[in-house]
């Protein structure tokens, strides 16, 4: 089996560039890419997530992830039946961040020929997001998240888009369930099951999600698609980076875990669904948005920062 220090193909006997730990086995560059557009291909057809003729948006940050998605859709439109394929991309305002991510997505996009829109939050609320965080930083990922889901949304129609596109992994996915669960976020548990076109929303896809981190990561070298980028400057507050730790260090010693907690989170999600059945979405009576309140998440958040004041809905885990 071993010849001398490089590790081989175990499909083709070339020298291996990935060890596949969850099945055992190394492969080699060719090898690694078709199991990983193997792996996009088959999370969209079994979950028969892409009608044939879409027009789909592209949540396109400029980060790896987001551009191996924008860089494997465009590459695969054609089996999958993608009409049209547009980048959204969403300037949040971090300074010594977003410039450089900025950037890699446009250079992408005319790369690839892929038309694209870009939103900003100073254009959109009126402030950037470091300027709507000072004095909350511990809270920027609430912030960011909430209002660039909007925009992503806003962008997605300005492109008479069908469907959404964004480039969560498995990683991303299994921190998202720990920290629903840690935090009992019984809404999100709920709300967040795979959306078909039912309710108000653009349909979200996340074509990623049978892949861990690094394989995307891997994906992305090979590919020519991987830059050096910045890391954004409000990650260290998260407790989200915590929780990734804790569960890269299962997936070391048990390869397979993640695939497993994420398996176990979908029979988890369909029993607290019949027990919690969620709130019918109405309108929100600012923006007209849909809500399960009065409020959307977005107006709470900037009634909140204009007020100045902390109004917590949940119990925050910070020490
Ligand atoms: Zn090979
Ligand atoms: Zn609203």
């Amino acid at each position: 089996m071993s010849h001398g220090h490089s590790p081989r193909c175990s499909e083709c006997d070339t020298t291996a560039v990935f060890l596949d730990r969850e099945h055992a086995r190394h492969l080699c560059a060719a090898h690694f890419s078709e199991y990983i557009e193997d792996q996009v291909l088959a999370t969209i057809t079994e979950q028969e997530l892409v009608p044939p003729g879409s027009r789909m948006a592209v949540a396109l940050s400029g980060g790896k992830d987001s551009s191996v998605l924008l860089f494997l859709l465009n590459r695969l439109r054609d089996r999958l039946g993608i009409t049209d394929l547009v980048a959204v991309t969403v300037d949040e305002g971090i300074a010594g961040y977003r410039d450089e991510t900025m950037e890699a997505a446009g250079s992408l996009c005319q790369g690839l020929r892929i038309p694209s829109i870009c939103i900003s939050f100073n254009e959109r609320f009126g402030e950037t997001l470091d300027q709507m965080l000072v004095g909350r930083e511990h809270r920027a990922c609430s912030y960011c998240g909430t209002f660039r889901k909007r925009l992503l949304e806003e962008g997605a129609r300005r492109a008479g888009a069908s469907l959404m596109a964004t480039g969560h992994c498995l990683d991303d996915e299994v921190q998202a369930a720990a920290m629903n669960v840690l935090r009992a976020d019984i809404g999100r548990i709920t709300r967040e099951l795979p959306d078909k076109g039912r309710g108000p929303f653009i349909p979200r896809i996340k074509p990623l999600s049978g892949l861990m981190g690094r394989e995307v990561a891997l994906y992305a070298m090979l590919s020519g698609l991987y830059t050096e980028l910045p890391e954004c400057p409000y990650t260290p507050h998260a407790l989200r980076a915590e929780v990734r730790g804790i569960l890269n260090h299962l997936e070391r010693d048990r390869p397979g875990a993640m695939r497993l907690m994420m398996q176990n989170y979908g029979s988890f999600r369909e029993c607290m669904r019949r027990k919690a059945p969620s709130l019918p979405l109405g309108r929100c009576l600012q923006c007209g948005a849909p809500a399960s309140g009065e409020s959307c998440r977005v107006c709470t958040l900037l009634r909140e920062g204009s007020a100045g004041s902390e109004v917590r809905e949940s119990q925050p885990l910070h020490r």
